[in-house]
């Protein structure tokens, strides 16, 4: 049986494996994809990570890891389909459960951090993967001197748009809202593009083309007056949905299906903690993941420390 699992690979769960290393704590880190580094895989540029401006979202992930391979930290792929609790009450431990195997720890740090939301409309799963795209790094290269609509107003909307105006002919930010929820730095340097349209107080009603994205209808929600915008690809870019599907029986989950926790990642299950884009918190940025990690495994030494 191990110290600990750690779920999840991204900063959260990287950060908290190389503390558990240090601590000297039998850990395995189980992650369901091939390559770590969760959300930042598909981040062209991060710019606020102290020390490290402009660094590329690959080469941070590549950090991350080599950081944690560094202290000799064991990974498994696998996707984790849930956790049991065994044992007696004085000495539980956990049983977690994947599509191949279980594993058994007397710990858990689930930072399995959090997907992109959809936005629901007729279309727009017909057509994803086929110009309806929620990665702008990684699909914006098949939109070279195209038309493309960007769809939300947060921090990841305006990157997305930055990012695409330097290689499309034309990128529409359409938001619901007269105002972005972007940092000012990123409505800055959008309100310098040239080729960046804000479309204010517009949703999108439905997304259609032949077997591609040819069009999409917008309605502005003030007027309620409709029309069509040909595009060849829209991004969709409006906030994200946490990873909890299988751990809301084990843990409780906030209305948003957050897992509840403080900053201590202590959550309301004896032996479980909850670390990065998951939990409950106001700020998800890869620095405050990676505090929520090291913060995770000190509340982790404490359990352990007094079973
Ligand atoms: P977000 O901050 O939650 O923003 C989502 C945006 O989408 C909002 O503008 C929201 O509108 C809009 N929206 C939500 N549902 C919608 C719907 N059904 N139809 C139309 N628009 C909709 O999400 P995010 O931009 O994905 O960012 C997620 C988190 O990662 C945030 O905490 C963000 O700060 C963080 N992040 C940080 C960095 C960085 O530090 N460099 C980079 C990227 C992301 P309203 O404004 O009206 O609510």
């Amino acid at each position: 049986m191990r110290d600990l699992i750690i779920i999840g690979a991204g900063p959260a769960g990287l950060s908290a494996a190389v503390y558990a290393k240090r601590a000297a704590l039998d850990v395995l880190v189980i992650e369901k994809n091939p390559l770590s580094g969760g959300q930042i895989m598909n981040t062209y540029e991060v710019d606020n990570y102290l020390g490290l401006p402009g660094i590329s979202g690959l080469d941070m992930a590549e950090r991350f890891r080599d950081h944690a391979n560094k202290f000799s930290c064991d990974f498994k792929e696998a996707a984790v389909t849930g956790i049991n609790k065994a044992g007696d009450g004085n000495k539980p431990h956990f049983i977690i459960k994947t599509e191949q195997t279980d594993f058994l720890a007397k710990s858990v740090i689930i930072a399995a951090g959090a997907s992109h939301e959809r936005l629901n409309v007729p279309g727009e799963e017909a057509l994803s993967g086929m110009g309806v795209s929620y990665c702008a790094t990684c699909d914006g290269a098949f939109f070279r001197n195209r038309t493309v609509a960007v769809i939300g107003g947060g921090d990841v909307a305006a990157e997305d748009a930055i990012f695409l105006a330097r290689s499309c002919k034309k990128v529409y930010l359409i938001h619901r809202r007269n105002e972005l929820r972007a940092a000012a730095i990123l409505s800055t340097a959008l309100s310098e593009l040239n080729n960046v349209e804000i479309i204010w107080d517009t949703v999108v009603e439905s997304i259609g083309g032949e077997g591609r994205v040819e069009e999409i209808l917008l309605k502005n929600v003030k007027s309620n007056e409709t029309k069509i915008l040909n595009v060849d690809g829209v991004f969709i870019a409006i906030g994200l949905i946490p990873n909890s599907l299988f751990f809301s029986d084990i843990v409780d989950c906030n209305e948003k299906g957050y897992l509840i926790a403080n900053e201590d990642g202590i959550t309301g299950t004896d032996g479980i903690f909850a670390a990065g884009d998951i939990r409950t918190k106001k700020l998800r940025q890869i620095i405050t993941a990676v505090a929520d990690g090291a913060n995770a495994v000190a509340s982790v030494q404490q359990f352990l420390s007094n079973g």
